[in-house]
């Protein structure tokens, strides 16, 4: 995909125009690996249903392993979405090659992530954990960020494509 001023061409073929274009996924991907592709680690996700109504502690929602098991994190789903029923969905997370689900917190991949933004034409905004290209953008801040440009918008102003200055 080439970017040229308020046109656009996709999969080198149709050139379309735009006012705003907001992209949620990772900005290598949008350049075509241009100055590389951007690291990310993945998950491994196992489903097990329980035969119990609960079968974390009330008000527990997450359990988290910090040592040496290969899982980093148990999720009962019951306690976000307050389903009713008498079996409980345990998710066990565990870091794999699986996916791009959480940007590397280095500066060299930051860095590398930097080149895709700087090349990013006006009214073109990254937004969302991949496109951001931080770990530390979670959902309620995805919502944050959407606010920031609907602001933006609303004024008539660009700040570039990294909205949140938390997040630059
Ligand atoms: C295992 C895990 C647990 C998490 N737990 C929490 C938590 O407890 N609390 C919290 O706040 N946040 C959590 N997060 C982070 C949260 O999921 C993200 O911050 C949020 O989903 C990002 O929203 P988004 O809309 O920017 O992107 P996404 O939700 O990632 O949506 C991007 C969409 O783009 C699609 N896509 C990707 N590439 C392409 C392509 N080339 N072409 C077309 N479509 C494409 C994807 O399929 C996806 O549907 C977790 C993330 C993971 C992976």
């Amino acid at each position: 995909m080439i970017l040229k001023k308020k046109k656009i061409q996709i999969n080198n073929k149709k050139i379309i125009n735009y006012d705003y274009i907001i992209n949620t996924i990772s900005p290598d991907t949008i350049f075509q690996n241009t100055f590389g592709k951007l690291k990310f680690i993945g998950r491994d996700l196992h489903l097990i249903v329980f035969p119990s109504k609960d079968v974390f502690p009330k008000d527990i929602f997450f359990l988290y392993y910090p040592n040496s098991e290969k899982f980093t994190r148990l999720v009962e789903y019951k306690k976000f979405t307050l389903h009713k029923s008498n079996t409980s969905l345990i998710g066990m997370e565990i870091p794999s090659k699986n996916g791009r689900y959480y940007p590397l917190p280095f500066k060299f991949e930051q860095k590398k992530a930097k080149k895709y933004f700087d090349i990013m034409p006006k009214n073109f905004y990254s937004i969302g954990r991949a496109g951001t290209y931080r770990y530390e953008v979670d959902i309620d801040d995805c919502i944050y960020q959407s606010m920031l440009i609907f602001d933006e918008i609303k004024n008539n102003k660009y700040s570039g494509p990294i909205v949140g200055n938390e997040f630059k």
